[in-house]
């Protein structure tokens, strides 16, 4: 059976930027100018108006902007950082590449974010403090960011699925993603909200002098074209994926209202069906709804039903850091972070994504419904 209704539809949003992103990619070609050409810094400027930043930095990846935001804090052989395990693999793996260990700390069972009383539990010799904005909904970024200060180490956002997302603070003040701690991390893989035509992601950050690093370290640690102050990376985002990006932000925030808007739909419509439960929205937190996701004891057998009815749904994610192969050497067991695990044993995300139509979700609920 073919998928009536994607997952994602990475096509739909093409054709609904085509003119703008066609022109962008013209525009790179004519002037071969593919590394670090003008389109990038106009990008780099846009993108840290929209997030509220001094600076954002083009990198090749949301994982390559993990890894140079954790390398230009000073993370090296030894040390520990704190992240969750209930998120892409690609948040722990720069800390192991930079010689450090992750501490998987336990999330909020109402959010599926980074607990801050567990992050308190576990701050002890830790280095850096990296919190997930895991489905879209920044982490309880006010807190953590308390935890570690009073521990006296940075904290760097994995902001790569809350572009746009923001946090009222307790003094009414708004600070979207991208704008907490020492850096934040975005992805512009061409899933997310705001997706580009191949890998690309951005740092943001206020710190003048940690912007400046990460521009030394993303490309070759150069200070002219051949002196090279520092080892760095080979880390730059192309300039014609920020061609692409720059075609794509005008409606980001549009895009992600309608996230909001189909996220309620779902909410509205599945309110009470079987045993389906909604991460509880937290006014203080505003989602963007990377993921549409909800939990059931019976994921596995809803997933294979809708898979049957030709709609793309996908477990955001089924095997827990902790427990991967590729972390075992940490000698983590079942039953380490129930609270975690619970989550990757129930959580299903149905399709969204701004193209999706009313007529499309309807199918969806149909097929929900049908299975309860
Ligand atoms: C997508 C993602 C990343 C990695 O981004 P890439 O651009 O694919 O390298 C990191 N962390 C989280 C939470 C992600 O969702």
């Amino acid at each position: 059976m073919t998928t009536a209704v994607p997952l994602v539809d990475v096509k739909a949003s093409y054709l609904r930027h085509k003119e703008a992103i066609d022109a962008g990619m013209r525009e790179v070609v004519e002037s071969t100018a593919f590394i670090q050409g003008p389109q990038l810094k106009a990008f780099e400027a846009q993108f840290a108006a929209f997030c509220g930043t001094k600076h954002a930095i083009g990198v090749g990846s949301g994982t390559a902007a993990l890894h140079l935001a954790l390398a230009a804090a000073g993370v090296g052989p030894g040390d520990v950082v704190a992240v969750p395990a209930h998120t892409f693999i690609a948040s722990a793996e720069p800390i192991t590449w930079l010689g450090a260990t992750p501490r998987f700390v336990e999330i909020d069972p109402q959010t599926g974010a980074m607990d801050p009383v567990a992050l308190k539990d576990a701050i002890d010799g830790v280095r850096a403090v990296m919190p997930v904005d895991i489905h879209g909904r920044p982490a309880d970024l006010e807190q953590l960011s308390a935890v570690a200060a009073s521990a006296g180490v940075p904290l760097i956002e994995d902001a790569a699925q809350s572009h746009g997302a923001d946090v009222v603070k307790a003094d009414g003040s708004v600070v979207r993603a991208g704008g907490w701690g020492l850096a934040a991390c975005f992805s512009f893989y061409p899933g997310k909200n705001l997706g580009a035509f191949g890998d690309a992601g951005a740092i943001t950050t206020n710190d003048d002098d940690f912007a400046a690093a990460v521009r030394k370290l993303r490309d070759h640690g150069r200070t002219t074209k051949y002196e090279h102050e520092i080892v760095g990376y080979a880390h730059r985002m192309d300039t014609l994926q920020a061609a692409v990006l720059s075609a794509k932000l005008p409606t980001l925030d549009d895009d992600n209202a309608r996230r909001v808007e189909l996220m309620a739909g779902y909410e509205a419509e599945l309110a009470g069906v079987g045993d389906l439960w909604f991460p509880p929205a937290t006014p203080d937190r505003r989602s963007v709804f990377h993921h549409a996701l909800l939990r059931t004891a019976r994921r596995d057998d809803l997933l294979a039903h809708l898979r049957a009815a030709g709609v793309g749904a996908g477990v955001h994610y089924p095997v827990p850091l902790h427990l991967q192969p590729a972390y075992a050497s940490l000698g983590h067991k079942r039953g380490d972070l129930p609270l975690t695990e619970a989550w990757a044993d129930e959580c299903l995300s149905l399709p969204i994504y701004p193209e999706l139509t009313s007529a499309q979700q309807a199918q969806v609920v149909d097929a929900v419904r049908s299975f309860f």
